[in-house]
């Protein structure tokens, strides 16, 4: 009986506790501020799916108003625009401690092995302070969270992972975000 009234007291406290806290258990990386930045054209659940997962992994999460894309990162000869340059963009405009996600359902493209121009869902530099997504080549539009959690990962210097069910599995130019469930038990911990 003695055993179960400590139990009660440390039942209560804890729930004291997470009553005051957010879902996640969030430490070293929760101090950056995740900054999203719609741009050109943006389908608008896709925009509150990947505001809401993001904000479940990161207390401070700021939604920017829309923009027009850069002129700059225009690539004409395949009427789409340059993921690279959009970053490198974003990049000058982000202050210390901040993030930025860009987020279009345009075409966005980069150069990869020995194809000059080749279109894609995301890019982000590893580490960084700012990535792109794309919703155009994800099937799915509510898997699009995942390639944005996929690109954080990488601005937050996180690499690709071998377990095919993990946001940060390597896609290898195609659409897996059907297979992806979470991140692995190792990539989350650069989460928290
Ligand atoms: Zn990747
Ligand atoms: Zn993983």
């Amino acid at each position: 009986m003695k055993n179960l009234k400590v139990y009660l007291i440390v039942l209560i406290m804890s729930m004291t506790i997470g009553s005051n806290s957010s879902p996640v258990t969030y430490s070293k990386k929760s101090t950056k501020t995740i900054k999203i930045l719609p741009l050109g054209i943006v389908n608008q659940s896709v925009m509150k799916n990947v505001t809401d997962s993001v904000s479940k992994y990161f207390p401070n999460v700021v939604v920017m108003k829309k923009e027009d894309m850069p002129k700059e990162a225009w690539y004409s000869p395949r009427k789409r625009y340059r993921a690279d340059k959009l970053i490198h963009w974003m990049s000058g405009r982000a202050k210390e401690n901040e993030v930025w996600l860009g987020i279009t359902s345009l075409d966005i493209s980069t150069t990869k092995g020995t194809n000059p121009d080749s279109g894609i869902m995301g890019l982000g530099y590893m580490p960084g302070n700012a990535c792109i997504i794309s919703s155009y080549r994800i099937r799915n539009k509510s898997n699009v969270y995942k390639v944005a959690i996929h690109e954080l990962g990488h601005t937050l210097g996180l690499p690709h992972c071998k377990n095919k069910e993990c946001y940060m599995r390597d896609a290898e130019g195609k659409d897996v975000t059907g297979y992806e469930k979470r991140l692995c038990e190792k990539c989350i911990l650069t989460f928290k």
